[in-house]
Formats: structure tokens, sequence, C-alpha cells
């Protein structure tokens, strides 16, 4: 792999913040775009723009063609079965609430059970508890070790004849631990429990295969891997989707409609109400062939590099705690200096132009885990050096200083 060369294809890295080069460490909050990216957008824009699936005129069809592409290489990149499983959103969020609406609905009843864990993002926590609140349903949580592993024997203690379904992150945004997704939902589906999995922190830095998974659902978002903001996906098996009543009504998810009735159009259109962001979409398609031009698999050891260099760097310094050990860890660590709030920590990293994450992270279970109010976060991308971690570490260096 050519960092340097994948560097140059970030504008955004070339830029000076505070005088000093950029060191952009905030990845799992969202990633930067490559120029590629970004002129697949403005060439949207200049010489493409029309809506999808309705003109038949040339950009129309133009733009159509473009879309339904992206949906295939989305299929092809987590291997989905079919194109018509892949529906686009506007991200994780939107595409959990579209589950978590259709089972509210449709799957769940009183007294009936969801299990989540302890190390989910709010997006994954707060759908599934409204919902149980609205059918009086119960909301059930498998707890995290010492190293920040789920316990399987919890979980599997958790699961009842009630349970209807699970969702969970494959990787913890706020830890950084690499869940055995797959072991897990082989637990579920051998009492017929369907699996939704949280793929916003995985897609991007591992392969992903959806149906070796077999995972009902995997949802993720465009803008955490290297494509524009505001588009996401949701993969489900076919036969949930056959299920499934569409979440949005309007344009282009029907096939007929008078004053009476409607009749709905098939799966993915179903769930596609309204016009989507065309342009987003078409961005992702170009961040999947970046990604794929690289190849995910030397992609993934070169951040497994960065997260071991950047573990052994950090335990270096007195007084920092690092939050979890798990033994499969992607390129994300959760860590404290004593006595320094990391909300102070982060500003003078961000005056010596290093840019990390101190807070909540959207996790707060997790910070009420370890009884903390936040952490400092640093987060790996493909485009992170090894002589980044160093202007971190003498960052943390000189917070440490001008806290003594
Ligand atoms: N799940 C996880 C694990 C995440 O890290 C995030 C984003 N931080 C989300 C869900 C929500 O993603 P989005 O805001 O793109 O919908």
């Amino acid at each position: 792999m050519d960092i340097q060369k994948i560097r140059s294809d970030f504008p955004i890295l070339q830029q000076k913040i505070h005088g000093h080069p950029l060191v952009y460490l905030d990845n799992s909050a969202t990633t930067q775009k490559p120029q590629q990216v970004i002129d697949s957008i403005i060439r949207f824009y200049t010489s493409v723009n029309a809506n999808v699936h309705r003109s038949g005129h040339f950009l129309s069809e133009r733009a159509s063609v473009s879309f339904e592409s992206t949906r295939q290489k989305i299929q092809s990149f987590i291997h989905a079965k079919q194109t018509e499983e892949i529906i686009f959103t506007s991200g994780t969020t939107e595409s959990i609430n579209l589950v978590a609406h259709s089972f509210k609905n449709q799957f769940i009843k009183s007294d009936d059970e969801i299990i989540i864990s302890e190390m989910e993002h709010h997006s994954n926590i707060v759908p599934w508890q409204q919902i149980c609140k609205q059918k009086n349903a119960r909301l059930k949580i498998i707890p995290f070790d010492e190293h920040g592993e789920l316990i399987i024997d919890a979980f599997k203690e958790l699961i009842t004849e009630k349970t209807k379904l699970i969702a969970l992150t494959f990787v913890s945004n706020a830890l950084g631990t690499i869940n055995p997704v797959k072991e897990l939902i082989h637990i579920a589906h051998e009492k017929n429990i369907p699996v939704l999995i949280d793929g916003a922190q995985a897609v991007q830095h591992l392969p992903v295969d959806v149906q070796d998974l077999d995972c009902d659902f995997f949802v993720f978002s465009g803008h955490k891997m290297y494509a524009g903001t505001g588009v996401g996906v949701l993969y489900a098996k076919q036969k949930w989707l056959e299920k499934m009543r569409p979440y949005t009504y309007g344009g282009g998810m029907v096939k007929s409609v008078s004053f009476e009735n409607t009749t709905f159009a098939n799966h993915p259109f179903k769930f596609e109400a309204g016009t989507s962001n065309i342009s987003g979409i078409l961005s992702l398609g170009k961040a999947i062939d970046y990604l794929n031009n690289i190849g995910i698999n030397k992609i993934q050891q070169h951040e497994q590099r960065l997260v071991t260099y950047g573990l052994d760097q950090l335990s270096t310094l007195d007084g920092l705690t690092i939050y979890a050990k798990p033994k499969k860890r992607c390129g994300i660590i959760s860590f404290n200096l004593e006595d320094i709030h990391h909300y102070d920590a982060m500003m003078i990293l961000d005056k010596l132009g290093v840019a990390v994450r101190s807070g909540k992270h959207c996790a707060e279970p997790v910070m009420n885990h370890y009884n903390i109010k936040g952490t400092i976060r640093v987060s790996f991308a493909m485009y992170n050096t090894t002589e980044e971690i160093d202007r971190l570490l003498v960052g943390l260096q000189k917070v440490q200083e001008m806290h003594r």
C-alpha cells in the first residue's frame, strides 16, 4: 500500500490547521473523501443531473443506470445474494429506524423481547428502546467484560422464546472491539431469531460477507467509508423484505395509486419513497471503487499495524488509561489522561493540528460501565501513518506538561 499516494488523493489532508499539518484521527465520526469521490459529485451535477426511475430522457436514463450500478457495486462489496436486497437510506440511523418501525408494526407484541448489547451506539439503542416502550415489550442487554468483550454465556441466557430480534454492533465505535458476530448470529438462528448487524464501523475496515455471516439485516453509512454524507444502506434478506411493509409513503414506491387504494412496487423500491440522495449514492459507488482498487484486506492490515503501534506508544505515557483490551480490535482506541478532562486534552491537541474526538461518542452506556464522563478517542483510516501517531504522542505529552 502506497500511503503517500493515497494521502495525495485526499485534498483536505494537505491543509494546515492552526499552522500545523492536519493529523486527522476522528475517522469513526466521518472519514475524509478522496478527489475521485469529490469529482463524482461535481460530475453528477455538471453533466448527469436528472431524477432517477422517472423520466425516459437521456440524462434521466444515464442517472438511473449509474444509480442501479451503484446498487450492484454494494451488493458485490458486501456479498449479498441479490441486488434487490440493497435498500438506499440516509444512513445507518435511518436503516435501523426502518427495521425498528417495521418490527413495531408487524412483528412485536406486548411482552416480547429485543436483545441489544451494552456497547451499542445510541442509534442502535434508542429505536429499540422506544418501540419496546410503545409495545410494552422488553429490552434486554448483553453485558461486556473487563476486556471490553461481550459475555457470550450471558447472551445465551438472555435468549427466551419471547425474543423477537437481536441487534448488535459488529465493531464498537467507543471501544474498537470487533464482536464475534458470526458466532452470535449462529446462536440466535438456532432459536430462529433474526439478527441485525450494525456495520457502521466495520465495512470500511474489514471484509464483510453478509451471506457468510448469515445476518438478517446489515446496516451502514456512506460517509464513514469515504463517500458523501446523507446516504446509507440497509441490506435485508429477501424473505424479510417481502414481509415488511413500507416505512415511508410517496412517489417512486408505488405501482398504482387511486384515491381509494395504492399498490406498492416490489423491493427495493418499496422502501425508497421520494427522491433519493442521488449524488451521495453515486459518490458511494466511487468510494467502493476506491476501496476495491486498494483492497480491503490491505487496508485492514495497514490499520492493524497502526492500532498495534498506537497501543504500544500510548502505553508509554504515565497516567494514561486505555479502555478495553479486546483480543480483536479495529483501529479505534479510547483513553483518558489522569486528572485531565478529555475535552481539555482534545482542545489542546486541536491547537497542535491533531483532530481527535472527546466525549461519550454516542455510547453513553459504555461510559456508565466505566463510571466516566467521556474519553479521548482516536480512530484510524487507510491514510493514517505511524508518524501521525508520533505527532499524537507529542501532543499528549504537551497536554500533560501543561497540566503539571
Ligand atoms: N452505529 C455506529 C456503530 C456508529 O459508529 C454510528 C456513527 N458514529 C452510527 C451507528 C450512526 O451512523 P449515522 O450517524 O451515519 O447514521
